[in-house]
Formats: C-alpha cells, sequence, structure tokens
C-alpha cells in the first residue's frame, strides 16, 4: 500500500474559493484539522443560503461577491470546487503570487487513510459509482460513497477506518485540480466530446481524464473499457497495472461477455459471472457500466456471487433512462440526465420499441450528428424543445421527422398525441437545462409531474389500465 503524502494543514491560512457542496465539505475539513479558513464565493450571502453561524464561531472569515484586493495576503494554500473555472481572476492571482492550489478532492484524498476507487468517463460516472458502492456494500465492508454528485468526499472521510473504502465519482474539472491523488483503483469508462464550453480543446479535456490514472504504480490498478478506441490506445501509456473490460472481446486479465456470459478472468484462470441478460440496468451503455464496476469489486476483494446477485437487482438511478409511467400502453421514461450526444445514442439504442424521442435544451458546443443514424433506426418522431432546438432540427433533419415545441409540456402533449400502443416517450435531452430548468434534476421532476397529469387525464377518460 502506498504512503500518502500529508500536507501539513494546522494553523495554515487557507482560501476556499468556491462554497456549493464541495467547498463547504472543504471548509469543515479544514477546520477539523486546525487551519485557519478564508472562505469566498462569487455570489452574494443571500443568494448562498447558507447557516454560517458555526463558522463564524470557529473563526472563518468569510467573503461574498467581488473579491477584495488583497484576499491572497498571507495565503499558504488555496482549496478550489470544480465549478470554478482554472482561468478565473482568483485563481490566476493564486498562481501569479505562487500559492499552491488544490481541488477539494485531492484535500480529501490527502487526508484519508481508507483505500480509493475513483470513477471517471464522459457518461455513466454515477451509475457506475452508486453499483460499485453497492457491491462493496455487499462484502460488509465499510463504505463512503461519494464526489462529482452526491456528498461531497471531504464530509465522507472523517470515521471511516483505514481498511474501508471510498468510492468517489470524479470529474474531469476535479482531476484539473490533483497532486499526489493516487486511486489504488481507477476506473474510466469512456471518452466523448463534452464540456467543450470549458475546454480549450478536446485533446484538453482528454489529458484531464486521463489525470486519474497520472499518479500510479503497476501495484494500481486502472480499469479501462478497452472496446472505446480511444482507451484501447491510452492504455498503452498508463502507469498503472492495466485491466480491460469489453463487451465484444476476450480480453486477458479483464472482464467480458462471451457467448452471452459475463466471464471474468481477473486473478488469473477464468469465472463465469452470470448472464449478460441478467444485468438489472438497461441498454448496451449499462452492459459497460456493470462490467467495470464488477471489475472494480472483484480487485478489492469482493465475492463474485455477492456481486452477481448485487448486479441483477440494481436498477436504473433517478433521471437516467427512468421507468416513469405506462399510459395507454405507451411507456414513458426521464432520461433527463442525458446532457450529451452519446448519451442520448445509447438511450435511442435501448429500447427495442418505436421511440418518441423529446430532447433539446441549452447546447454545449458539441455536434449532434452522431445522433442521425441511430434516430433514423429508432426514432418514429423527434419533438425539440430549449435553444438548441433549431440546430438539432438541422442536424436531424432527414433522418427523421422533427417538430418544435415551446415547453416540455408542450412537448408532451405532442408525443402523447403521436404515441401508438406499445411505443416509448423518452426525455433524453443532449443538452443542458439551464435555458428552461433549474438543473437537470428539476427538469426530470417536471417531467415526471407532467406524466403523472397524462395519467391522471387518461384515467379521468377511462383509458386502459395504466401504472406509474
Ligand atoms: P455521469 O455521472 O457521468 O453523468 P450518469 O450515470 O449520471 O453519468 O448517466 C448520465 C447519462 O448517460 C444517462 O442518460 C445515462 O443513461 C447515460 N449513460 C450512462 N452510462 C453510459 C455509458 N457508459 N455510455 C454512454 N451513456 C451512458
Amino acid at each position: 500500500m502506498e504512503t500518502r503524502v500529508r500536507r501539513e494543514l494546522e494553523g495554515k491560512r487557507v482560501l476556499v474559493v468556491g462554497l456549493a457542496r464541495s467547498g463547504r465539505a472543504a471548509v469543515d475539513l479544514l477546520l477539523s484539522l486546525g487551519s485557519k479558513v478564508v472562505a469566498t464565493d462569487r455570489k452574494r450571502e443571500v443568494e448562498l443560503a447558507l447557516s454560517l453561524g458555526d463558522w463564524r464561531e470557529r473563526g472563518v472569515e468569510l467573503v461574498f461577491g467581488e473579491h477584495p484586493r488583497g484576499l491572497m495576503n498571507g495565503i499558504d494554500l488555496v482549496v478550489t470546487s470544480p465549478g470554478v473555472p482554472l482561468a478565473s481572476p482568483l485563481l490566476c492571482e493564486a498562481r501569479d503570487s505562487g500559492i499552491p492550489i488544490i481541488g477539494e478532492l485531492e484535500l480529501a484524498y490527502s487526508n484519508s487513510d481508507a483505500e480509493w476507487v475513483a470513477v471517471t468517463g464522459t457518461n455513466g460516472k454515477t451509475t457506475t459509482t452508486t453499483l460499485i458502492g453497492e457491491l462493496a456494500r455487499s462484502s460488509g465492508r465499510r463504505v463512503a460513497v461519494g464526489g462529482n454528485t452526491g456528498e461531497a468526499i471531504s464530509g465522507e472521510i472523517a470515521g471511516l477506518p483505514s481498511d474501508g473504502l471510498i468510492v468517489a465519482e470524479v470529474s474531469s474539472f476535479q482531476l484539473d485540480t490533483i497532486e499526489t491523488f493516487r486511486p489504488h483503483v481507477g476506473v474510466l469508462l469512456n471518452i466523448t466530446e463534452d464540456h467543450l464550453d470549458r475546454y480549450d480543446s478536446y485533446e484538453d479535456y482528454i489529458a484531464a481524464k486521463l489525470r486519474i490514472f497520472q499518479n500510479q504504480t503497476s501495484d494500481d490498478y486502472a480499469v479501462l473499457n478497452v472496446d472505446d478506441e480511444l482507451l484501447n490506445e491510452a492504455a498503452y501509456e498508463i502507469p498503472g497495472t492495466v485491466v480491460p473490460v469489453s463487451r465484444f472481446r476476450e480480453v486477458e486479465g479483464g472482464v467480458f461477455v462471451r457467448d452471452g456470459q459475463i466471464v471474468s478472468r481477473i486473478g488469473g484462470g477464468e469465472t463465469e459471472i452470470m448472464p449478460v441478460s441478467e444485468l438489472g440496468l438497461p441498454g448496451p451503455h449499462n452492459v459497460w457500466n456493470s462490467l467495470a464496476a464488477l471489475a472494480a469489486a472483484l480487485l478489492v476483494d469482493i465475492d463474485y456471487v455477492d456481486a452477481s446477485d448485487v448486479l441483477r437487482t440494481f436498477r436504473s438511478l433517478e433521471h437516467r433512462l427512468e421507468d416513469v409511467a405506462l399510459i395507454d400502453g405507451v411507456r414513458y421514461v426521464n432520461d433527463s440526465k442525458a446532457t450529451n450526444a452519446d448519451s442520448v445514442r445509447y438511450a435511442l439504442m435501448s429500447y427495442d420499441a418505436p421511440i418518441i424521442w423529446i430532447g433539446g435544451g441549452r447546447d454545449k458546443g458539441s455536434g449532434f450528428d452522431i445522433l442521425r443514424e441511430q434516430a433514423g433506426h429508432g426514432v418514429r418522431e423527434a419533438i425539440f424543445i430549449g435553444e438548441a432546438a433549431v440546430k438539432m432540427k438541422a442536424a436531424l433533419d432527414g433522418a427523421v421527422p422533427v417538430r418544435l415545441a415551446g415547453s416540455l409540456r408542450e412537448a408532451l402533449e405532442l408525443a402523447r398525441t403521436m404515441a401508438e400502443y406499445g411505443d416509448v416517450v423518452l426525455l433524453s435531452p443532449a443538452c443542458a437545462s439551464f435555458d428552461m430548468f433549474e438543473d437537470f434534476e428539476d427538469r426530470g421532476r417536471r417531467f415526471k409531474t407532467e406524466v403523472t397529469r397524462l395519467m391522471n387525464a387518461a384515467a379521468a377518460s377511462g383509458g386502459r389500465e395504466n401504472k406509474a
């Protein structure tokens, strides 16, 4: 096991930038380590809706709104949040003044003793992280799960024994600000174009994702989906021991599907785990997620029989291909979390029935052309909403019939009139939500509320038997 480099933080003056979930957890962790904390956020205090009494009592200096001159004076370390761009004036000033900058992930890592499993990728992080957490719990081991979504890891590490396990979802933004971060098992699911609004180029985004492995040695494991061509090539440059997973071919030392069976070659020999058809999660993309989660679990010594029980019963998380209702024989599915084209491509592959696809929202800068082929196969009608609607229509015209709608409610009304018995009405936006909603969760909840309204209306008009 590696020795973790601890940063001496007692008595040090540390500036925490960004006071959303991870920044707040960082403040609490730093206080417990005896640091003198200065905490700042661009937003005003009232907008943040924080209750700050405890922090004030414990001597935290709080700075809201525009940062004043001299904020960096006497600061020994800056801890930044993933939501703050590295090019922001405050972080530039810190760099120019020679003050070290780390992210909240690095802070949590360097102050924990437990074993780390970290998961990244463009899509599937939350699903796979949650699944690994469940797999690990099946062994009775003490497990903390968190990171990019859910709980911030800094808030989870206290009280976790050194034989405990941390399962962390890490985003490219969090990996931008690591230094010594070295997960014993790192999982990279896939890389496709996303977040081009925050990175200068696709190459920079790829480099950020691969940073998950940068401090590994051959004692650590790099679980890689080698069906992703880019990852297959990157395998040669990774210092950790590569554990490949594949849906399509037999791989040495990894986990793969052969004749419909999931097979593991981890730890020598070969073990048949279970039929792929018995996985609880739907869709081809979730086969990769399940294989990667299984590989990670086996590498931290989870029993494969216990693991297969969890893989059978684990279901889609909210807003990710979430079954909402069956109304007059039409299935309504909420995939609001699908904010890029690749996740939508897999959503469209996940159903044999014709799909009425509702997409659109705020464009994140990558194209929609990769959706033409799959939409041409599986989609009966597409309905687009939001800022990107016209651009998406232009990208898909000719491949599938496209309509535009002014709101989610209108889109659903339209979908209801178009859908035939056995069809799937799928919200899978390929866009961010911020043009019309607070976030993807708000969008998903609004979709579900509208579907409930349709169901009530169908019941009132004496429709067939429906169920939520
Ligand atoms: P993330 O945390 O990386 O955003 P989620 O598990 O929340 O990933 O899933 C986000 C979206 O991507 C959902 O719509 C989901 O159905 C889809 N998705 C999940 N796994 C994959 C994958 N391996 N490849 C492509 N899309 C995926």
